[in-house]
């Protein structure tokens, strides 16, 4: 599926690894996944470096190394089966998901950015994904509770929505700030949330409120 590509995919899960990322599975994952598809046939030979690049409206697609690292996360807290991502973008990271996690929904805002991620996905024959156009902050009740819910964009406060989807257990992934940005690991044991604070990141903001594009 790679292509010419595979030996830059080889060379960038090297440098994951490198970077810390341990989880094998997700390693894997990483590799097979082709970012080329993801991005605009000018920027694709940057595709397997270890960058965010733009992807039209303002947005980006995420850095590897983050992705790599929250799924790992989401699955050293023990997350399995239902997953809501918020923030769709490319749809690199909801591909990434798939192949990890059995069940996946994702919530993205710009129309043209969630119809080309959907596009994708079916390329690739990931079909355990569910897409949908909304706001992020109201997540996406009908299809919950969640075991795992990863924000990829960065929100002001913790979105209470997100807080009432995940079930008994299950934990919340979100970068939390504006200028300065702190990855929040956030585990719902019954109706207490346990909040962690994992690393400092920088995220395209989480835009709240109504639906414009
Ligand atoms: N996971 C993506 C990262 C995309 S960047 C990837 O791998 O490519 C963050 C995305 O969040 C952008 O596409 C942006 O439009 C979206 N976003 C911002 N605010 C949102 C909101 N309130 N609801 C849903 N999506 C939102």
């Amino acid at each position: 599926m790679l292509g010419n590509y595979t030996r830059s995919a080889d060379a960038l899960v090297e440098q994951l690894k490198a970077s810390g990322v341990q989880d094998k599975k997700v390693l894997q994952v990483i590799k097979d996944t082709p970012r080329h598809l993801f991005i605009d046939d000018v920027l694709k030979h940057k595709a397997y470096e270890n960058t965010a690049l733009p992807i039209g409206n303002g947005q980006t697609i995420s850095q590897p190394f983050i992705v790599a690292k929250m799924t790992e996360i989401l699955r050293q807290v023990g997350v399995k089966g239902k997953v809501l991502e918020i923030g769709t973008g490319s749809g690199y990271q909801s591909a990434v998901l798939a192949q990890v996690f059995e069940q996946v929904f994702s919530v993205e805002r710009i129309k043209s950015l969630q119809w080309q991620a959907k596009r994708r996905l079916h390329q690739l024959d990931l079909y355990n994904v569910s897409m949908k156009h909304g706001d992020g902050w109201q997540g996406w009740q009908t299809k919950g509770p969640f075991s795992g819910i990863i924000v990829t964009a960065a929100a002001k406060t913790v979105p209470q929505a997100l807080l009432e989807q995940l079930e008994n257990d299950g934990a919340l992934l979100v970068p939390i700030g504006e200028e300065e940005q702190v990855l929040t690991l956030v585990v719902r044991k019954g109706e207490q949330f346990v909040e962690h604070k994992m690393a400092p990141v920088r995220f395209v903001p989480l835009i709240a409120g109504e639906i414009s594009l």
